[in-house]
């Protein structure tokens, strides 16, 4: 009884919000002159900006101060609302405050995944590897290969399926293959490229088995489907870090977030240290808070925008992310069954949504029509935001474009890449959030019936700029008519 109540609840304050974002409502003028509706397909790279956090983070403004400030009404409602803020993200991933903190970071994922690979790295500075999968975003690679000694790559598995989802059984063999050396495992929850979603829990388990750490790169995952520290039914399965962006989760101008435990960061001395990390400071010494989270942030932190990301939370959280998953399934499996029914797509990654589940992105390609030239039109004719080229997942990417690119190209060299190359070696990302509804898939799918059957007359306007760009031969809409930050300045000081 109660439980039906909380879901009616949930439900209900969704419908009630989920047209709340800032920018749904932006027109454009298209390539015919007419003035139509963005349709965001873009999710995937930044979500829209979630209003009623637009609002809170303008109320909070009128107290806003500085929250290493300590005697005056504002310092008080800034360091209670800021603080309220790391409670708040805690709550929300299931981790136990005793054990985990949440610190903000000042980018996004990228800058939590370049402290936690130090943090692992000299907590064990013996054990020397660590283990990713392919299929990573490259702020989920790089940073490892940088920090670490040695990194190993495990691959996706399912080729023959067209899966795509990482190998379980080939993570194990990496892991008995570190003997002893393997530092942690650091996965994402989502492919940012397919939207393909790892099993977390049961990677940690597997992880934990070889004494290895394992962080877990949320970016995906955070604002689309529950993602805890614990598998509520498995205690063994905790995660050591979870990292993801404020700005994936309707919230942008909001900074990254690190959720990890004190013990952990309790042992080595904070990777960044400067003003409101330190209790004493001496000439010859100085003396490092053990609170938390202030060891963990050096300088002024982005308190607005922190405090933001937590009011959206807040929201996400009264929703249910169970019941926004599978509101958010209902628009993927449309879009998955609209696009696997145009026999001109090739679609990346397993099309059966019930075998293989996805959250936000589906990539794929026109056959014969490169993913730029999609992409230009669906924005020049249709007005339909998407993302192409390789989504800073080149290594996933190449995985399953390899074969098709081979029959063109011959034996591949992806180091040495000519531009007729790059215009093939990619893919066409539509990507949805909380707010995406069925008109805008029905939209894509008209869009991309009618690029495939007039592609001759559409594309005979189309030129490639130096940067190996499509760009139309007349439609050039002037950007900075439309918003520029002087002209939005001299309107404000105007009126
Ligand atoms: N990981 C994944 C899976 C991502 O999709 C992204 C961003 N596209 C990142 C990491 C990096 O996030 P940010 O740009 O916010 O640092």
């Amino acid at each position: 009884m109660n439980s039906e109540k909380k879901l009616m609840t949930g439900l209900d304050l969704l419908e009630k919000i989920q047209h709340d974002f800032l920018g749904l409502d932006t027109c454009y003028k298209n390539v015919s002159g007419e003035t139509t509706r963005r349709v965001y397909l873009d999710s995937t790279a930044s979500s829209l900006m979630f209003r009623p956090a637009a609002s809170i983070m303008k109320d909070f403004m009128e107290h806003y101060s500085n929250t290493h400030s300590k005697m005056h009404h504002s310092a008080h409602i800034s360091t209670a609302a800021y603080k309220w803020a790391h409670a708040r993200i805690l709550s929300f991933v299931g981790a136990d405050p005793e054990i985990y903190t949440c610190f903000f970071t000042g980018s996004g994922t990228t800058g939590g995944i370049n402290r936690m690979a130090r943090v692992f790295r000299d907590l064990d500075p013996a054990r020397t590897q660590a283990i990713i999968s392919i299929m990573e975003h490259h702020s989920n690679d790089l940073p490892h290969r940088k920090h670490m000694q040695e990194v190993v790559h495990v691959p996706v598995e399912g080729l023959d399926e067209n899966k795509m989802c990482i190998s379980l059984p080939k993570l194990e063999e990496a892991l008995i293959a570190g003997n002893g050396k393997v530092n942690y495992v650091s996965i994402t929850a989502v492919s940012n490229v397919t939207g393909i979603i790892n099993p977390i829990h049961d990677i940690a388990k597997l992880a934990h088995k070889y004494g290895a750490r394992i962080m877990v790169d949320g970016a995906q995952s955070v604002a689309h489907l529950p993602t805890k520290m614990h598998h509520p039914e498995d205690p063994d399965s905790c995660i050591d870090a979870l990292v993801f962006s404020g700005h994936k989760t309707y919230t942008p101008g909001s900074p990254g977030v690190v959720i990890a435990r004190k013990a952990d960061l309790l042992a080595i001395e904070p990777e960044e240290v400067g003003g409101g990390m330190v209790g004493r400071v001496l000439e010859d010494r100085y003396i490092v808070k053990e609170e938390f989270p202030d060891r963990e942030e050096a300088g002024t932190p982005n308190i607005p925008g922190a405090i933001a990301l937590a009011a959206t939370i807040e929201v996400l959280d009264r929703i249910g992310m169970k019941t926004l998953a599978e509101a958010e399934d209902l628009i993927i499996v449309a879009a998955m069954k609209m696009l696997a029914h145009i026999p001109e797509l090739i679609i990346y990654g397993g099309t059966d949504i019930e075998s293989c589940p996805r959250a936000a992105s589906i990539s794929f390609n026109v056959r014969g029509i490169d993913h730029g030239l999609v992409a230009a039109i669906l924005n020049d004719h249709f007005n339909i935001a998407v993302r192409n080229q390789c989504f800073c997942a080149h290594p996933y990417v190449k995985e399953m474009m390899e074969d098709d690119l081979a029959k063109d190209f011959g034996p591949i060299d992806f180091g040495n890449m000519s531009d007729e190359f790059m215009r093939k070696a990619g893919m066409v990302r539509a990507s949805f959030g909380l707010y995406s509804t069925l008109e805008d898939v029905t939209l894509l799918e008209h869009a991309l019936r009618t690029i495939i059957q007039d592609i001759d007359s559409l594309s005979s306007d189309y030129a490639i700029n130096d940067e190996n760009d499509y760009v139309h031969n007349t439609y050039h809409p002037n950007h900075d008519h439309i918003f520029s930050v002087v002209g939005a300045l001299d309107n404000y000081l105007a009126g």
